[in-house]
């Protein structure tokens, strides 16, 4: 790629205020499709310029810098729904897509452990230069993609893939599929009838993690625009083969299609975000009428 010489600038990291590198995955698929997919931590790849960020390279192949199998899961449900889909191509190392822009864990400085050399005395220039070349990029497309999918005041939902690890701090975790949501129980909830038909799950609801949080992705995109959202998590060990992926794929299709097919689904709607309530929330089963 020819650069000019203003691309070849050096910013005050020192590193060039452009490279080669693509920020964004984008899957094509019908504009009329009832869910757009998204994956935050599809991938575990760091542009060259940054080289390894001072890690051993068998930290990349674990969940700090990844979410293992969630990009397999995202591309089969997009061929599944003929629905195009959003990959981040950058390690949630780097910078986390699915953080806000001033959230203190944007960019990780230890994760699970592991400090990252890199990032441990990370400044706001490159704070900024790794915001808007690879954060921006990502939510933009995500946002771009929302735009062209909602015609007619008819939203597509968002369904954000994510995988977690199967043990946290010596505790094995029990779920194997976990819905997050925040203020729109909406779409939480007419998934989670429609995965209770699947009588061997263990479903997290809200669990491993609460789905609210200022500024993420689903934050952003979904509770701020009145868009329809479901986060979806699934332990890294089912979906860690492609097999497995395509088999996990299936099984939320099979849930997922009837859930966006349900009336009041696919509406603009504003429900508020409960991330500044310090009591804790009440859980789907207990909302359900
Ligand atoms: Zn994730």
């Amino acid at each position: 790629m020819k650069m000019n010489l203003e691309e070849t600038a050096l910013s005050s990291a020192g590193l060039p205020d452009r490279d080669d590198f693509t920020p964004v995955e984008l899957l094509a698929g019908r504009p009329d499709a009832a869910a757009l997919f998204l994956c935050d931590h599809a991938s575990n790849a760091v542009p060259k310029t940054y080289g390894s960020l001072g890690l051993p390279p068998e930290q990349f192949a674990r969940h700090i810098a990844w979410d293992i199998g969630a990009a397999d899961v995202t591309r089969a449900l997009a061929a599944m729904f003929e629905a195009p889909a959003v990959l981040s191509r950058f390690s949630r190392l780097l910078i986390d897509p699915n953080r806000g822009a001033d959230d203190p864990t944007l960019v990780m400085r230890i994760s699970d452990g592991a400090l990252i050399p890199a990032n441990a005395h990370i400044d706001d220039t490159e704070i900024t230069r790794r915001t808007q070349q690879y954060w921006q990029p990502y939510r933009d497309a995500a946002a771009a993609q929302l735009d062209r999918m909602t015609t007619n005041g008819i939203p597509p939902a968002i369904v954000s893939i994510h995988s977690f690890t199967p043990i946290w701090r010596g505790t094995p975790r029990p779920w194997q599929i976990g819905l997050l949501w925040d203020g729109d129980a909406r779409l939480a909830q007419a998934l989670m009838g429609e995965l209770e038909a699947q009588p061997d799950l263990t479903i997290g609801d809200n669990e491993p993690y609460d789905g609210a949080l200022e500024g993420d992705t689903l934050y952003d995109l979904g509770t701020m625009r009145g868009i329809p959202h479901i986060l979806i998590e699934i332990r890294q060990d089912l979906i860690a083969t492609q097999a497995g992926a395509q088999a996990w794929a299936g099984r939320i299709a099979l849930a997922l299609k009837p859930a966006l097919a349900r009336a009041g689904i696919r509406m603009i709607e504003r429900h508020p975000s409960h991330a500044r309530s310090q009591s804790r929330r009440p859980a789907l089963t207990r909302t359900r009428a």
